[in-house]
């Protein structure tokens, strides 16, 4: 049976991004190399779409995690929560599907695998999403 992948819903050109935009990437079905589950941690948290765009604080998603970190929002909302309940969410579903692999979107707070935005600069570091998924034991790799 082909492997099932989770895959962030906007590489595959859904409009999931917090501008109401996608992050469509191009040749993505190749590269995957299996049946991809397109899932949006920040919707499945309760965020709408378009949102305000949201950075980790501190740390980064590990650090979000084990609660020395939280996410605000450029309204200056804390949606901490809203981004550990669709990292959750994600997580329930590779498990139902018994997913070993994903591929994320780097730069977010959620899906970031090596980086994460912080006061429009890139950083080091990875998303709350990819850190649950890690927690797993998942593989996590980072698209842009
Ligand atoms: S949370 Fe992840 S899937 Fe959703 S728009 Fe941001 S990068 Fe894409």
């Amino acid at each position: 049976m082909a492997e099932v992948v989770i895959v962030s819903a906007c590489l595959v050109g859904l409009c999931t991004r917090y501008d109401g935009r996608s992050a469509l990437r191009e040749g993505l079905m190749e590269e995957i190399g299996g049946i991809p589950i397109p899932l949006c941690p920040e919707q499945m948290g309760g965020l709408p779409t378009p949102r305000p765009c949201a950075e980790i604080e501190d740390g980064d998603g590990r650090d979000v995690i084990e609660h020395r970190a939280r996410v605000v929002d450029r309204e200056g909302r804390d949606v901490t929560e809203n981004l550990l309940r669709g990292a959750e969410a994600v997580v329930k579903v590779a498990r139902f599907l018994g997913v070993r692999r994903a591929f994320m979107k780097e730069k977010s707070p959620s899906c970031g695998v090596t980086r994460i935005c912080r006061n429009n600069s890139e950083v080091p570091g990875s998303g709350v999403t990819t850190a649950v998924l890690r927690k797993e034991g998942i593989e996590v790799r980072g698209l842009d």
